[in-house]
């Protein structure tokens, strides 16, 4: 195979036309069905880049970490990724789809397209110190990864950047994409990513995400979901001596409440709708001129959460005219359910058991054990081997990144960062994100995501059974977006709070560079 195409090569010198066309005849008998059989196995290559980079990698999640922006202020995170993928040579837009905060980086040109896609941001409260078992935040009251996004999103760059040192040593053709979207938490970037066509010529998509293990999955994930913040508008008048003057904002918010749920009985068991009311009044002797209520609902698919979410708008437009009031919907939070594609999934699986598990250590162990014990969890320690391939199980949590999944053919990469009995969320899990349990586990998720990528990008096979795996998946459900067409990400969400405390948390910003070699 070798012999004969170093013999094409002196002869197609001659010849720019036969040149390319034999090229590509040639790059099918070297990239038969996946990378492994060739001389020089690229995934080795590209488990040595992120052996070789594995601080560089550590110290980028732990930055991260101190940075600690909840959606749409992850402003010093975009900045700092956006500096460290152009110094490994990467072409970094930041701002897409009106987000100040979103990264959309590439390398390569023309076909096939992978994209990995995963999100970086922090939550309100979550501030703590890195291997702390007691609560000790750094900053009281401020924002922390108590999830681990922080590691996503080195994770992200460090497998990006070995797939382009992959691709640069055996010559492979075509294009790496890294999208790292902002407010996964509060559901928000990936419908405007969709809307705006960045997955428009995405071969297909990897997913990233931290877990309690190494994992992937195929079929539906979980629930769509349909947020909004629904803002009433009256009169205000003296509660006691003139309330026939007033229009009371808070009895539309109030109206809206029952309304939804006299409607409960009439939805589908699947459905799920939860709100909290976020503007309720000041005294009640003052007749309220502005009341708001933010609703979620949520079903097991796009169509039927739609269908619910159009009854309440109608709810809310009679609670207004019940009460004399204006109403104004303010689209908060988008999310199809996430639908593994099983191809791509086997072959994530493949390269779990390729790349194996950390190698923990007894002090690892024993701090994992720690923590479950301090948590009333039982102590299992951390994982050492990896979950097997199934079918997921539909629970009614819900992602934005689902977006993705409904355009593009799409799995995603769980390594193990988590420590199992810890839930998200929860400030105990901001512990782990920036030691060294985190460190190791990034390892095994670059490298999963990067011999994952490599398969996509080297396989024809690959790509056209996880297309028909996509057709398959989605002939009866087609996407739209649920989106209202005039809707506008929150760009400042989240703001106050960093106005409050980014000057104290600042304090503990690393100030160290991160340089891929
Ligand atoms: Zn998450």
């Amino acid at each position: 195979m070798i012999s004969s195409r170093i013999k094409w090569k002196t002869y197609i010198n001659r010849n720019a036309i036969i040149a390319f066309a034999l090229s590509v005849f040639a790059l099918a008998f070297v990239f038969p069905g996946g990378t492994s059989e060739l001389p020089g196995d690229p995934k080795q290559v590209a488990f040595e880049v992120i052996d070789r980079n594995a601080d560089q990698i550590a110290t980028l999640g732990d930055v991260l970490y101190y940075f600690a922006e909840p959606g749409m202020q992850e402003y010093e995170s975009a900045k700092f990724v956006k500096e460290t993928l152009e110094s490994a040579g990467f072409k970094v837009e930041l701002g897409g789809a009106g987000m100040p905060t979103n990264v959309w980086a590439r390398w390569g040109s023309g076909k096939p397209v992978i994209a990995i896609a995963t999100e970086m941001d922090a939550l309100p409260e979550g501030s703590q110190t890195p291997g702390s078992i007691p609560r000790k935040p750094l900053v009281e009251g401020a924002p922390g990864h108590m999830e681990g996004h922080n590691v996503m999103g080195a994770v992200g760059v460090g497998a990006a950047f070995a797939v382009k040192k992959t691709m640069e040593q055996f010559k492979i053709p075509g294009t790496i994409i890294l999208s790292i979207g902002p407010a996964e938490e509060q559901l928000i970037s990936r419908p405007y990513l969709v809307r705006d066509g960045y997955f428009k010529d995405v071969d297909a998509a990897l997913l990233t995400h931290v877990a309690d293990n190494s994992a992937t999955g195929y079929g539906l994930q979980n629930y769509a979901l349909i947020g909004a913040k629904f803002t009433f508008k009256g009169k205000t008048a003296h509660g006691g001596v003139n309330p026939w003057d007033g229009k009371d904002a808070v009895d539309a918010v109030v109206l809206m409440d029952i309304g939804f749920d006299k409607l409960r009985e009439h939805l589908r068991p699947t459905y799920r709708g939860h709100r909290t009311i976020t503007m309720g009044g000041i005294q009640p002797n003052i007749i309220p001129d502005v009341g708001q209520i933010w609703w979620f609902i949520r079903d097991a698919n796009g169509p039927w959460a739609k269908e619910n979410f159009d009854k309440l708008v109608n709810i809310a437009r009679g609670a207004a005219l019940m009460t004399g009031t204006t109403m104004e919907m303010e689209p908060f939070g988008a999310a199809w359910p996430s639908l593994g594609n099983k191809a791509i999934a086997e072959a994530i699986q493949k390269n779990i058991e390729l790349v194996g598990m950390p190698k923990w250590t007894e002090e690892e162990q024993k701090f994992a054990k720690e923590l479950q014990k301090s948590l009333g969890r039982f102590e299992i320690g951390l994982p050492t081997q990896a979950s097997r391939l199934v079918a997921a199980r539909q629970n009614s949590s819900s992602n934005d990144i689902g977006d993705i999944t409904w355009v593009v053919p799409t799995a995603t990469v769980r390594f193990p960062v988590a420590v199992p009995g810890v839930l998200a969320h929860h400030w105990s899990a901001a512990i782990t994100p920036a030691t060294s349990i985190a460190h190791k586990g990034a390892v095994v998720g670059a490298k999963v995501l990067a011999a994952s990528a490599l398969d996509l990008l080297t396989s024809a096979e690959l790509r056209t059974a996880a297309k028909n795996q996509f057709e398959e998946d989605t002939k009866d459900t087609k996407y739209f977006s649920l989106l209202p067409p005039d809707a506008k990400p929150p760009v400042d969400l989240n703001k106050e709070i960093m106005d409050k405390y980014r000057p104290e948390m600042r304090k503990f910003y690393l100030n160290k560079k991160v340089a891929f070699k």
